[in-house]
């Protein structure tokens, strides 16, 4: 699992100066005022890495030559459930109650990204927005009590919902469904927007958000999931699932060229990161943990883990992490 290395960075090198020298962006050196954090969910490490050396994501690739890409490498559960909830709090599952798909709690109260920003800037100096493209596991639901002869049933009686637990109230049986991760996040954010699916609507929604608030300060997330969803239904090794990196790279170029023209490109930091990687040649990412953290940030960062991407940010937005209650697990990867 080789890192997206020197030896790419110098082939674009040449091919930037072979060019035009226009390419070379103007680095982020001072502190930033806006960010963009991209998610691409399910994208592997390798895979991904494959497809820039065919010069398949040119959006990433001049991303990652303008600041630079790590490894991440993931420590706990490899899927979406655990794996948003900790890039976008800094905090370990243990923190947080979100440990994977089926086991999880609402996030508490001011422990993620979107709120520590309104916390630390003031509610009407940063506005946070999410679009997301899934709605199981990035979902905000509130908590459920459903009478146990309305849980759907299947063979041998065995509940076909896998999520929550079984409860008496009153003599009643009840499966109690906990609320999902952001069920309070979403209260302290300007838009919480899932289950939109497709990149297209994603892409269309987060460019719509970035208009809307342009010259207002933002932290934006944006989740693209037909990785994802191509590398479970055709494997990691498809046509389909590289298409769908394609498909995620060509939606971070229109980001791209939306902050380039409101004129906001050089003062906004893009972040890139996955949540878990796919198992070589499979349907599946149950052992998944090769990540990857690609910025436009030129100030150079470490290798690092899933909860270090908060602690990056916050850092890069001049937050002092060691005043964050409780302290954050992950730490800042900026060298
Ligand atoms: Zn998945």
């Amino acid at each position: 699992m080789d890192t997206i290395n020197v030896k790419q960075k110098l082939a674009v090198l040449a091919l930037a100066l072979c060019i035009t020298a226009s390419v070379l962006a103007v680095g982020i050196n001072e502190q930033p005022k806006d960010v963009i954090l991209i998610g691409w969910d399910g994208a592997q490490r390798a895979h991904v890495n494959e497809c820039i050396s065919r010069g398949e994501l040119p959006n990433l690739q001049k991303l990652a030559f303008e600041g630079s890409a790590v490894n991440i490498d993931v420590k706990e559960v490899t899927d979406t459930k655990a794996g948003w909830a900790q890039i976008l709090t800094g905090y370990s599952a243990k923190t947080t109650g979100v440990y994977s798909n089926a086991k999880y709690r609402p996030i508490p109260r001011g422990y993620t990204i979107f709120e520590r920003l309104k916390d630390i800037f003031g509610w009407r100096n940063i506005v946070t927005i999410a679009v997301i493209g899934k709605k199981d596991n990035i979902d905000d639901d509130e908590p459920q009590l459903i009478p146990l002869e309305k849980v759907r049933m299947g063979k041998k009686g065995k509940m076909l919902m896998r999520q929550g637990e079984v409860i008496t109230e009153g003599g009643k049986g009840y499966l109690r469904i906990p609320g999902k991760p952001y069920y309070y996040t979403k209260d302290d954010m300007d838009v919480f927007m899932n289950g939109l699916i497709k990149n297209d609507v994603v892409g269309e929604k987060a460019l719509e958000e970035l208009d809307k608030y342009r010259g207002k300060r933002f932290f934006l997330f944006a989740h693209f999931a037909e990785a994802d969803t191509a590398g479970h239904k055709s494997g990691e090794n498809s046509m389909e699932y590289t298409d769908a990196l394609i498909s995620n790279d060509k939606w971070l170029g229109k980001i791209v060229q939306k902050l380039k023209d409101l004129k906001i490109y050089e003062k906004t930091l893009i972040y890139v990161t996955a949540d878990h990687g796919f198992d070589e040649g499979q349907q599946t990412h149950r052992n998944a943990p090769y990540v990857f953290l690609i910025t436009n940030d030129p100030t150079p960062l470490s290798p690092g883990t899933r909860a270090d991407i908060t602690p990056t940010i916050l850092k890069r937005y001049g937050i002092d992490l060691s005043k964050i209650q409780p302290p954050l697990d992950g730490k800042s990867l900026t060298k």
